[in-house]
């Protein structure tokens, strides 16, 4: 999803292979402008009509048909009593209404009904007020305004109230409902109901607390760094030639401590299996969500009413804020785009984006020192710098050699105080790595921008205006001359910058269905943003810290003791405990352009490759003693003369992989007898080829406690969580995030099992690593100190015959 759709890539290549050598070899260049005005000339009418195809598969317009569907399959669902399906397909039937119109107050009126069945007595007096905006009928108001009275008294607003009851009874419906249709006199009742209770209840309520999550947008670090935005006191800035820029530990860091903690210059929303996108309604009726509408489109968090896009069926944000927000600052250009956009890939969007949010002077300003047409101190941004500080004078660290700070040189990215610049001007200066990408690759991403920036041109609103009177030279950038503009040069830096500085957003979310009782969660790939200050970090392939996301804020933590001096180190994803030494070399070479030296790899490379790999290593099958070697593997049992070719073992191990995939889908499909049979059979056949710790062995227990916990056999699942933890722990460490989610397993299976004392003390396990990991304001953390305070009031089970 990052990379353009694969129809549009499988298209380019073709073109590509049709280009002279010659033409080939000249977008070897590593200079942007040359690769863009190459792009230029070869761009054919034929390419955008094709690209106007595939854009024009994807449904994100608004389809008055499709609104009606999904509120036809709402109010089913509301008869149902299914609430949440209703909530759901109403907001879906929203975002294919047009704005102001009786469609869209209907889809509001009708979610805020299922709201207030859910007692979201918040969430429904919102939905009310978007009814009313958007101009729900005169004759349903009535039941409207008692359902606001209703959620008024729900929340202890009982002035409120009152004066919602006045206007409703002022507002003569109510009057003549007395006289009219049977369930006008209904609402009568309910109404005089109401008046009696708002009479009664004299005593004054407390307003609600508020929430944790609010209390969360308050964490930052420690002490606040002045001069890296975002990082703790405890970080300090270096450059070296060999390590580029580099984060290090000015004191002693204790496991668990906030190091960074910082909001994305640009993020966007991936979306997702666009598969659902591409085939229309029908497939989703179900009211099933795509990752694409669970998070708002502005901020990530999670959206519990959706507001949607005004112009497109696609975009959804979690307040009007925010679709206030995104439209004023770049959506009102995306909207007209959102095929062409989802069909280029995320990288193209986030590029698109950067240079929307950045404004056309700074990007300008930016490109046109980059060429040299202007000097650097010309350049320098005015609303970003603090009146009196310079901009350093180095170009392009591409170009120039990047020296050590403590030497007198300027840091990249830094201004002459050596203040790092979390802006425009920082994400500028990531390094895009021109020469290093392939032509092929650089054909594609031209390709893709110009064919964009065309589109653009299109516009009439484009480009933006920014402000400020130097902003009048806008036509510089205009798309219908044939000189690639500014704005193409600086979106093709982002794009190529994106392949190493790209940062996945992650959230946790929940796997399995609505009911069950113990959470299956994993890390989804939310969206892809930049964050100037956490790609400081260089990678490591056994960390010693842990980063996650709350909406678009990354938080880095530390996950071990970082002693004073110490480079802090990050995973761009090979880790030590998920891949050997050489897959991790190979990704890191093919993403990241550099080979890794860190501690992890240094050991594993000294040991040679006989060593048993991280993932767990096979059995002889004579004697079940360890094999050793390369290839024939040889028994580790000196009297024992067995030896097995590589590809039989690996042929072996592919095949159960196969059949523990098999149990995994009836696992998910219910049919949890007959998983359980494949799974116990997987399990013996792993006995006999596989060491006990090993990867797939971990994978077989803990579907196996997976599926005993979905009978409610809680002794036989946690028995089956213990296995699993021992491989997860020989894997990743006892205090890995790894070990976090296995722990939290296994605390809920104890607490629904009543194991008591096992369960406080696994309880406060998981709470510890898990706060190492993602600080004590976690959702999971929070949820496991409610699981102890329950269990805390559990009176103990009588023992002796004092009962
Ligand atoms: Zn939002
Ligand atoms: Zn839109
Ligand atoms: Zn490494
Ligand atoms: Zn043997």
């Amino acid at each position: 999803m990052d990379l353009p759709l694969e129809e549009w890539r499988a298209h380019v290549h073709r073109r590509w292979r049709q280009l002279p050598p010659s033409a080939q070899t000249a977008l070897g260049t590593s200079a942007l402008r040359e690769v863009l005005l190459h792009c230029s000339s070869l761009l054919q009418p034929e390419d955008e009509v094709f690209l106007k195809r595939l854009a024009d598969g994807f449904s994100v317009e608004k389809d008055p048909d499709a609104c009606l569907l999904y509120k036809e399959e709402g109010n089913k669902a509301f008869l149902k009593k299914a609430y949440q399906a209703a909530t759901r397909l109403y907001s879906k039937g929203a975002s294919h209404a047009r704005p102001n119109t009786q469609e869209m107050s209907l889809c509001f009126a009708n979610r805020s009904a299922a709201f207030f069945h859910l007692a979201q007595y918040e969430t429904c007096l919102e939905d009310i007020g978007r009814a009313q905006r958007h101009g729900y009928p005169e004759r349903l108001q009535p039941k409207l305004m008692l359902r606001k009275a209703e959620c008024l008294m729900a929340l202890g607003r009982r002035q409120e109230a009152a004066l919602a009851i006045r206007d409703l009874e002022q507002s003569g419906a109510a009057q003549q409902a007395s006289t009219g249709a049977p369930d006008l006199q209904a609402l009568q009742r309910r109404l005089s109901h109401l008046k009696a209770r708002v009479r009664e209840d004299k005593a004054p309520t407390e307003a609600p607390p508020l929430g944790a999550a609010h209390a969360s947008e308050e964490v930052g670090p420690r002490a606040k760094n002045e001069r890296i935005p975002g990082a703790s006191l405890s970080v300090s800035l270096c450059s070296d030639p060999s390590r580029g820029r580099y984060l290090i530990a000015t004191e002693d860091v204790l496991p668990g401590e906030l190091l960074v903690k910082e909001e994305a210059f640009v993020s966007v929303l991936n979306p997702g299996e666009t598969v659902g996108l591409r085939c229309g309604p029908e497939v989703q009726q179900d009211g099933r969500v795509a990752p694409g509408d669970r998070h708002c489109h502005r901020c990530l968090k999670p959206i519990v009413a959706t507001v949607p896009c005004q112009g497109c069926s696609y975009a959804k944000y979690c307040s009007e804020q925010c679709q206030q927000l995104a439209w004023e600052h770049y959506h009102r250009m995306e909207c007209p785009l959102g095929g062409t956009l989802l069909t280029l890939g995320v990288f193209c969007h986030v590029a698109l984006r950067t240079v929307l949010l950045a404004g056309l002077q700074a990007v300008s300003n930016l490109v046109k020192t980059v060429q040299g047409t202007v000097s650097s101190e010309a350049a320098s941004v005015p609303d970003e710098q603090p009146p009196g500080q310079k901009l350093n004078t180095w170009a392009d660290p591409a170009e120039s050699n990047p020296r050590g700070g403590a030497s007198g040189a300027p840091i990249p990215g830094c201004d002459r105080d050596g203040s790092y610049q979390s802006s425009y001007y920082t994400v500028f200066h990531l390094l895009p790595h021109t020469e290093k990408h392939s032509p092929e690759h650089k054909f594609l991403c031209g390709l893709s921008i110009l064919a964009l920036c065309r589109k653009l041109g299109d516009d009439d609103d484009w480009p933006p205006q920014a402000q400020g009177p130097s902003a009048q030279e806008a036509a510089l950038a205009t798309e219908r001359t044939p000189e690639p503009s500014v704005w193409a040069e600086a979106m093709l830096r982002h794009v190529l910058q994106l392949h190493c500085n790209a940062q996945g957003v992650t959230a946790l979310q929940e796997a399995g269905s609505e009911g069950d009782l113990v959470t299956e969660r994993r890390q989804v790939r939310l969206a892809t943003g930049l964050f100037p200050t956490i790609s400081l970090l260089n990678h490591s392939c056994r960390p010693n810290t842990s980063l996650s996301f709350r909406g678009s804020v990354g938080f880095v933590y530390a996950s071990r003791l970082i002693a004073r001096g110490q480079e802090i180190l990050h995973c761009y994803g090979p880790h030590e405990g998920r891949m050997d030494v050489a897959t991790r070399q190979q990704k890191l070479r093919s993403q990241y352009f550099f080979d890794c030296h860190c501690q992890a790899c240094q050991e594993e490379e000294a040991h040679g490759a006989g060593a048993t790999p991280k993932q767990g290593g096979f059995r002889c099958p004579t004697c079940k003693a360890t094999l050793q070697g390369l290839d024939p593997l040889g028994c580790s049992s000196r009297s024992c003369p067995a030896q097995v070719s590589r590809a039989h073992l690996l042929g072996q191990l592919g095949d159960l992989q196969q059949r523990v995939e098999t149990a995994g889908e009836l696992l998910r499909g219910d049919r949890t007898a007959l998983a359980i049979q494949l799974l116990l059979a997987c399990r013996r056949e792993a006995e006999d080829f596989l060491t006990s710790e090993h990867v797939l062995m971990g994978e077989i227990e803990d579907h196996l406690a997976q599926a005993y916990a979905s009978l409610g056999d809680w002794p036989r699942s946690a028995a089956h969580l213990r296995n699993s933890l021992q491989v997860v722990e020989a894997q990743h460490g006892p205090a890995s995030v790894e070990i976090g989610h296995e722990l939290f397993k296994l605390a809920q299976v104890l607490f629904n099992g009543f194991a008591v004392t096992e369960a406080v003390s696994v309880i406060e396990k998981a709470e510890k690593v898990l706060s190492l990991h993602f600080g004590p304001e976690n959702e999971q953390v929070q949820e496991l100190q409610q699981m102890k305070a329950c269990l805390s009031e559990v009176p103990s089970l009588p023992v002796g015959p004092t009962a």
